[in-house]
């Protein structure tokens, strides 16, 4: 199982030796014909609007708006999920985008988050986090904080979070993912 990690920028080699530990090959992503037979694909946490401009200057973009489009499983976390859900980057999945949006006296925090399929709380670290002010009704949110904003959710071949799950010991969130990859 060959896992992709977009590597212009952010938070990298968390996701690198977490998803090495739980047994996927990796594959760090700099240009667009690394982007081939790739089994899934992880967006990190970083900044979403660099990333974005750096995806368009390696000419990554468009192919890989067409490989998400065509059903490639994807794990944004953080600015990841900002990429997946806006319309002039990846626009694949249907939700309302709050970059920032827990403002600027709250710019890192920690919750015990009640995770959607997770038996115990889930140890959730933010940074600069976005969430989702509202989804399509066919996207499943798997988490809220405060009530109503959303920081987990799943949508077809889609896993995102607005936290940083590389940043903790807790792989559930990376196990769920390769469990969609691989299809169980
Ligand atoms: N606030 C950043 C953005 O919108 C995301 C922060 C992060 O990935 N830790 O791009």
């Amino acid at each position: 199982m060959v896992i992709g990690v977009l590597a212009l920028q952010g938070a990298v080699s968390e996701h690198v030796t977490l998803l090495q530990t739980l047994g996927a090959t990796v594959r760090e992503l700099r240009e667009p014909q690394e982007l081939a037979e790739l089994d899934g694909l992880v967006l990190p946490g970083g900044e979403s609007t660099t990333m974005r401009k750096l995806l368009d200057r390696v000419g990554m973009l468009t192919p890989l708006r067409k490989l998400v489009a065509s059903g490639l499983p994807v794990f944004g976390t953080c600015a990841g999920m900002v990429l997946l859900a806006q319309p002039e980057s990846l626009n694949a999945l249907p939700a309302t985008i709050q970059r920032n949006g827990f403002g600027r006296q709250r710019e890192s925090f920690e919750a015990e988050l009640a995770v959607t399929g997770f038996e115990t709380l889930y140890h959730g670290v933010f940074i600069r986090a976005p969430y989702y002010s509202a989804v399509d009704p066919s996207v499943t949110v798997l988490a809220t904080v405060n009530d109503d904003r959303i920081v987990a959710a799943r949508y077809q071949h889609l896993l995102v979070t607005a936290f940083h799950p590389e940043l903790t010991e807790d792989t559930r969130f990376h196990q769920l993912f390769l469990e969609m990859v691989t299809g169980k």
